[in-house]
């Protein structure tokens, strides 16, 4: 953030796509936390802070006369966290493009904040309008996106604004620069040996980054549900855990590919095995691959457990993505627990840690060990198709 933003308006794109009550107030302030490190500094250089963010779905979420429910997802809902975690009174827009919106930016002075409407409200932002990304870059003198929740998507506000300020003056903000140094620690200069941790439910969510990651890993170490096509693929018996039987020959392709570049592909090799999908479901423990009929796998087992520890605290480099089991219900926590407890003690040894994409930080919060680990994403999705290798239009509109 090497930007000239003395006395300037400053344009903000940020992610206060946060999750309200019933009553509308805000029930997890994560993402607007996240957001305040840039918004801070700008203040302090001197900028007039104008923030743009989207809320909810109010597209798809239309009232029965079709016609947007302002009430429910408009950014009103964010001012009182905003100002409280800040300090300072948050000045609002009525929508983000047009009249109200170019009169409250063009009187703003430096140091104040305003907040724009959703930009959902526009059928435009999702699909990147052009007209509306330039009526929005109307508003201020430079841009900063540092909304990586939302990079992944070429929309209006995201991406395609961009294109309407000069190189000097677009840029990064503080978050934004956080995912993206922190993910190339473990995609471009990972210290060796580095090990994937990949778990959640489906191969088939996760197919892309098993790909990319066997290329560049150490170890692969494989748990959670998705661990059952593999051992069905191998041909074992996996009782009634969770299996893509349209994935078979994925799974069977990656082992070959993990074999052929000399990575560890390892898999839980015994489980915590359920008679009902059930915290208080009838348990044991048994090999993976050899589970009576109707029993399921839902956790690693203690010999799993140990494999992925060993594994674990001798790695430079750790990545984390997806939990080893059904960690929800206490009964099948225990496997994602400890190996979050692995990931920190490594950690702790000097090892770099990132924790990223969904359930895997939901898991590190519950175990209360996200400030035990180097990094934990915020990116969701996003953090995902970036690690993937692919280009994100929010990444890729800034720096070109
Ligand atoms: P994902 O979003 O792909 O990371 O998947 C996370 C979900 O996978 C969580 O809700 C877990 O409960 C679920 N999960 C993990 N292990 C299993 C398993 N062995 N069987 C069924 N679901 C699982």
């Amino acid at each position: 953030m090497n930007l000239d933003v003395n006395g300037k308006k400053v344009l903000v794109r940020v992610d206060f796509n946060v999750p309200l009550d019933k009553d509308n107030h805000v029930t997890d302030d994560t993402r607007i936390r996240g957001a305040l490190p840039t918004i801070k500094k700008l203040l302090e250089q001197g900028a007039a802070v104008i923030l743009m963010s989207h809320l909810g779905r109010p597209q798809k979420k239309l009232k029965e006369d079709g016609s947007i429910d302002v009430e429910k997802f408009t950014l009103k809902h964010i001012i009182p966290t905003l100002s409280k975690l800040l300090g300072k009174e948050v000045k609002f827009a009525n929508d983000c493009v047009g009249g109200a919106a170019l009169h409250a930016a063009s009187s703003l002075k430096s140091g104040e904040i305003l907040l724009l409407e959703n930009t959902r409200f526009h059928k435009g932002e999702e699909k990147g309008d052009e007209n509306l990304a330039k009526q929005m870059s109307e508003l201020g003198e430079v841009y900063i996106n540092d909304a990586f929740g939302t990079a992944h998507r070429a929309h209006a506000s995201t991406a395609v604004i961009a294109k309407f300020f000069p190189k000097d003056k677009k840029g990064f903000g503080l978050l934004m620069d956080a995912e993206i140094t922190n993910a190339n620690k473990v995609l471009k200069t990972p210290q060796r040996p580095l090990t994937a941790i990949i778990g959640g439910a489906k191969v088939s969510d996760k197919i892309l980054l098993l790909d990319r990651l066997i290329d560049f890993v150490d170890n692969l170490l494989i748990g959670g549900g998705m661990a059952y096509t593999f051992f069905k693929a191998k041909g074992g018996n996996i009782g009634n855990s969770l299996v893509e039987e349209d994935r078979l020959d994925t799974a069977l392709e990656l082992m070959k590919k993990a074999d052929a570049k000399g990575v560890k592909l390892i898999l839980p090799q015994d489980s915590v095995i359920a008679d009902k999908f059930d915290n208080d479901a009838a348990i044991l423990t048994m090999e993976s691959d050899n589970q009576p009929n109707n029993w399921m796998g839902l956790d690693i087992g203690p010999k799993a457990q140990a494999d992925f520890i060993e594994i674990i605290e001798n790695s430079k480099t750790i990545l984390w993505n997806g939990p080893m089991g059904v960690f929800e219900m206490l009964n099948f926590a225990n496997g994602t627990k400890v190996i979050a407890q692995a990931v920190a003690k490594a950690t702790a040894n000097g090892a770099y840690s990132l924790v990223g994409g969904g359930d895997s930080v939901a898991a590190i919060n519950q175990m209360h060990l996200a400030n035990e680990v180097s990094y934990v994403s915020t990116g969701g999705g996003a953090m995902l198709e970036f690690l993937e290798g692919k280009t994100l239009p929010g990444i890729k509109a800034i720096e070109e």
